[in-house]
């Protein structure tokens, strides 16, 4: 961290019916000097239990910022993409950290619609009621929160009610068997009515395969994020991308 040896990469969220970009996910690599670049996966739970998680989160959330600021006064000017920004349990629970969030989103000039903040039931782990007062506090600064994994952890249903959230996203472990398996299928139709029946915005993670987005399609899931789609691109690979892509106007 200190070494400024973490990278961060974005991962183009896309809307599934034209295939346009909706907004990006920052997730962090490790560039290490021998073993190139290494995946969050492998090194945030180590993060997490040595206490670093809060000055990584918030060095993404700072580059992610200024990011997206600029792409939305940019390419996106007309269409405003969504900045997803992964938050560990600890980072949120620090007693600065809606000062710092407020800080950081007022220097970036980011607009606080445009920020999505990515949190897992794992916050409200300790207590629920100060979870909740927490998250209504970020809630305030006017961004947005989306419950990640969804589906995937305990009683997911009961905190769906606790959480103030915006999106949801269905976990991967659902959308690698909605063809092959009936009961992924209908678990990921009834996390849609019940998302979209809360007025949430769904996205699907971890789509692969164009048979696994059509069937998302066909059950009525708007948006999605998976190598089918685009892989986390680092900063030049991601201006390639954009190049590519072309935004409606
Ligand atoms: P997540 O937020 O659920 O992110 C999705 C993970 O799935 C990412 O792994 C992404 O690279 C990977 N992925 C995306 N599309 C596909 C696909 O089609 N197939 C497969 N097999 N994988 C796909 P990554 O980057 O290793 O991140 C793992 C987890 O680490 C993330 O899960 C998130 O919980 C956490 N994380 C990532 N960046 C940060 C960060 O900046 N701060 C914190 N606190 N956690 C982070
Ligand atoms: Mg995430
Ligand atoms: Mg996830």
């Amino acid at each position: 961290v200190d070494n400024q040896g973490l990278d961060v990469y974005f991962q183009p969220l896309m809307n599934l019916s034209d295939l346009t970009v909706h907004g990006f996910e920052a997730l962090v690599r490790w560039i290490h000097p021998e073993k190139g670049v290494i995946s969050a996966f492998h090194f945030i739970p180590l993060a997490e239990d040595a206490g670093l998680t809060p000055k990584i989160d918030r060095m993404v959330l700072q580059r992610t910022c200024a990011k997206v600021r600029d792409l939305n006064n940019t390419i996106f000017a007309d269409r405003p993409a969504a900045a997803h920004v992964n938050l560990s349990p600890t980072s949120i629970r620090q007693n600065d950290f809606v000062k710092n969030l407020a800080t950081d989103l007022a220097e970036s000039g980011l607009n606080p619609e445009h920020l999505v903040l990515e949190i897992t039931e794992g916050v409200m782990m300790q207590d629920v009621e100060q979870a909740a007062s927490r998250l209504r506090a970020i809630k305030s600064l006017g961004v947005r929160l989306a419950l990640d994994d969804f589906g995937t952890g305990y009683s997911s249903l009961s905190y769906l009610r606790s959480f103030p959230v915006d999106v949801v996203k269905i976990d991967k472990l659902f959308v690698d068997e909605i063809e092959t398996d009936e009961g992924a299928s209908a678990l990921v139709q009834a996390i849609l009515r019940l998302g979209l029946g809360l007025t949430f915005e769904v996205v699907a993670e971890g789509i692969e395969t164009q048979e696994q987005m059509k069937s998302l399609l066909d059950l009525g899931c708007l948006y999605g994020q998976g190598y089918y789609l685009a892989h986390p691109l680092s900063s030049p690979d991601l201006a390639e991308f954009l190049e590519k892509v072309r935004q409606p106007s």
